[in-house]
């Protein structure tokens, strides 16, 4: 299919293996667990599982069942785990397919057994255990030791126990702390012992890279993507990563304006003096919100202030008369020689480079490359 427009989030293969590569020997004695949910953080979880898994990865998580089963063909026999909670009615889906699923709460277990004494195999399951997120699993030493006996159950194949860290990417260490004791706690309730107990996000992993404990999984995401959780993780200094993403795009207009001319929805701007106006193809719709309006980005080699309301599918910046048709445009990552931090583009905007990566529409291709050679 042709495509016309210029506007492409660029991901770099090999800088997204050398961060996972460098994050799973952080830790030797703990595998490293790829998190591909939400299509892989907007950066396509189908190329992306797929290169890892030709690199020797063997474990993946995705939050929807939908999403597991949209990659087992690419993943083959690895471990991909559901992070979220799925409906008890479709376990038979996740045995067929050799998915394992997180069980949140007794009740859930409860249900699920009814559904798999109807079908054949064993369904795996990671327990989920609330330490302080508050999100899904129990932290109840009651309902914990009830988990543990339907454990017994030989429908149940126990392959992880976890919990989630919800600030370790915060200043200091002392929720985690009170979370790993949560943690321990409640795992000396558990007479089963499960193959995986794991806890650390890409915040986790990088800080608690030396703890001696007995996890034996890290669940990687934001790190594995170029970015780190926080400047928290960032200031510890352990681990270089490299950026993966760019949104790029091309100029499509270039227009002298004179001082006092206006432009835009609303008509927020006027030129103060004489100066030149370029357009941009890529908008809301593209997941460019109208909070980066003001924000200098890259367009050749100067820096440009988005001027006026970021529009649908356009956007307007101030620029230099040296700027032309088809100039490059860089609003983060790497390209034609210019960088740009995505974490700048996102505080800019209020908000992490999670959100970034997530809000960048299906209209935008992905385009992969595997070296730097090829920018
Ligand atoms: C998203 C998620 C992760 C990965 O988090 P990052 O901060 O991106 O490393 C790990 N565990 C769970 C349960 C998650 O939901």
């Amino acid at each position: 299919m042709i495509n016309d427009r210029p506007t492409q989030l660029r991901v770099n293969l090999d800088a997204l293996l050398n961060n996972y590569n460098k994050l799973n020997s952080l830790n030797n004695e703990k595998i490293g667990l790829a998190v591909v949910k939400a299509d892989s953080y907007g950066l396509g979880s189908k190329v992306i599982a797929e290169h890892l898994y030709q690199n020797g990865v063997r474990h993946f998580a995705t939050a929807t069942l939908e999403e597991a089963l949209e990659l087992k063909d690419v993943i083959k026999d690895s471990m991909v785990l559901v992070l979220g909670v799925i409906n008890s009615q479709n376990v038979k889906y996740a045995v067929e397919n050799n998915v394992s699923l997180t069980c949140p709460s007794k009740e859930w277990l409860e249900e699920s057994l009814v559904h798999l004494q109807q079908i054949e195999g064993k369904l795996k399951i990671h327990v989920k255990l609330d330490t302080g997120m508050g999100r899904i699993g129990t932290s109840d030493l009651e309902e914990l030791k009830e988990i543990d006996n339907l454990l017994d159950s030989e429908k149940i194949d126990f392959e992880g126990i976890f919990s989630h860290y919800s600030n370790a990417d915060g200043e200091d260490d002392n929720y985690d702390n009170y979370q790993t004791e949560n943690f321990e706690r409640s795992l000396k309730i558990f007479t089963h012992k499960p193959k995986y107990i794991h806890i650390e996000n890409s915040a986790g992993t990088v800080k608690y890279s030396n703890r001696d404990d007995q996890y034996n999984l890290t669940r990687i995401g934001i790190a594995m993507y170029g970015c780190y959780p926080s400047g928290n993780i960032e200031k510890l200094d352990k681990v270089q990563l490299e950026p993966v993403a760019s949104l790029v795009s091309k100029v499509t207009h270039v227009k002298k304006f004179q001082a006092g001319q206006k432009l835009g929805y609303g008509v927020s701007y006027e030129a103060k003096q004489d100066e030149y106006i370029a357009t941009v193809p890529i908008g809301y719709a593209d997941g460019l919100l109208r909070r980066a309006q003001g924000f200098k980005i890259r367009v050749g080699s100067e820096e440009c202030e988005i001027v006026g309301r970021v529009c649908m599918d356009q956007l307007m910046v101030r620029c230099s008369k040296n700027v032309k048709v088809g100039d490059d445009v860089l609003f983060f990552g790497e390209y034609s020689g210019q960088k740009v931090s995505v974490d700048e583009f996102a505080e800019y905007q209020n908000t992490i480079s999670y959100e970034i990566f997530c809000c960048i529409n299906k209209r935008v291709p992905r385009v992969y490359y595997k070296n730097k050679m090829e920018l």
